[in-house]
């Protein structure tokens, strides 16, 4: 390699600390592959997306890449992998659509802004219900299992496994016995192992943990598939896509082969029990950051509610906080500032978000906190 490679290589990893909540910080290694493979992908003589979605080439693309979230995720077999269009918000339509007739019940858990959106949908078609509601806290913590009251007869439960504007995370999940328990994961899919069998549908924008945006990976049991309403338009019924592997219409083909490059990183990281002690070490560098600082940091979540994936934190005044943020923009630091209904900052450390950049946020804040006490 000559001297220009060397300088090649220096200039190509001037990467900014992306703490985005969403579409986020995707793993460097998958962004330069994707760049070497983008004009001529294995050999076709065309990027991946003048690839035609019916070629023998994109199949390969789309069936690696559910194989691969079957392997990491331990998806049982009696569960369909889905990749679907519309985000995780038209989730919140198809699945009082699919499964919540008129006059019919279903439990919601209300645990942030991502639930009311969810319930908003459902009233629209049948008579769910909140349970547990947190909102009078602020959204600032997860309710313990015992607040939560389910009627029998419900069609479905479902909840938000990561609330990204509040920051908090389900640590362990309800037992819902033959009721479907149905999941938002947009936040932290594939952040650490999971029981999939314990629900019946798992769902989850990719831009936050799996990739761009414009696919939503649905993960659902086979028996609800046909169980489903059929008097729903084609496009939004969970069998239309079943039936033909997710390619009726034309998926998003770039994005479900970053999906499946994103999978590959995963894996080559050692899965999911590694990705998740590596999300718990960055986590603490910064949580450890708030609790050691007397008061000057204050954590929204309840400690027991924390989440790995979005910490939120607010400082003791508004000035102070706009302070903290406009130092960090000027030393590179990019998508810090709190959701509005929470204030404050807030750091998203999804899988992709390297340990050096929360060692760095970590290290920006006890300096902060040393020159403004
Ligand atoms: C981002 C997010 C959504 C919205 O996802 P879209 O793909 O933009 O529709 C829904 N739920 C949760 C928990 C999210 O974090």
């Amino acid at each position: 390699m000559s001297i220009f490679g060397v300088i090649l290589l220096e200039q190509r990893i001037q990467r900014t600390y992306n703490f985005n909540a969403g579409p986020s910080a995707l793993p460097l290694e998958v962004l330069e592959k994707a760049q070497k493979e983008l004009v001529d992908f294995r050999g076709n003589g065309m990027s991946v997306m003048e690839l035609s979605h019916r070629s023998a080439t994109f199949e390969e693309v789309h069936n690696e890449a559910i194989s691969r979230l079957k392997n990491l995720f331990s998806i049982p077999d009696n569960y369909e992998i889905l990749f679907l269009q519309g985000g995780a918000s038209l989730q919140f339509s198809m699945i009082p659509m699919n499964f919540l007739q008129s006059g019919q019940q279903a439990a919601y858990i209300m645990t942030g802004s991502w639930s009311e959106k969810a319930i908003k949908e459902a009233k629209l078609f049948g008579e769910p219900y909140e349970v547990a509601s947190t909102k009078d806290e602020n959204y600032n913590r997860i309710p313990s299992l015992s607040e939560l009251n389910f009627h029998d007869n419900d069609a479905y439960v479902h909840l938000t496994s990561n609330n990204t504007i509040y920051g908090t995370q389900w640590q362990e999940f309800p037992d819902t016995g033959d009721v479907p328990l149905i999941a938002d994961m947009s936040s932290d899919i594939m952040s650490k192992p999971v029981d999939v069998s314990k629900f019946g549908i798992i769902y989850a924008g990719a831009q936050k943990n799996l990739g761009p945006s414009g696919v939503t990976v649905v993960i659902i049991r086979k028996d609800l598939i046909e169980k489903g309403n059929q008097q729903v338009p084609t496009m939004l019924k969970y069998s239309t896509h079943s039936k033909s592997n997710s390619l009726y219409n034309t998926p998003p083909t770039f994005g479900i082969y970053m999906l499946g490059e994103v999978l590959r990183w995963v894996e080559e990281n050692g899965g999911l029990e590694a990705i998740e002690k590596k999300n718990t070490e960055k986590a603490k560098l910064i949580y450890d950051v708030i609790d050691e600082s007397n008061g000057f940091y204050k954590g929204h979540a309840e400690k027991d509610s924390r989440s790995l994936m979005n910490i939120t934190f607010n400082l003791q005044s508004e000035e102070l906080e706009k302070k903290f943020l406009a130092e960090a923009k000027a030393r590179g630091f990019v998508g810090l500032n709190g959701h509005r209904s929470v204030g404050g900052c807030r750091a998203s450390t999804y899988n992709a978000v390297p340990y050096e950049a929360c060692k760095a946020l970590a290290d920006l804040m006890k300096e902060f906190q040393q020159a403004n006490q």
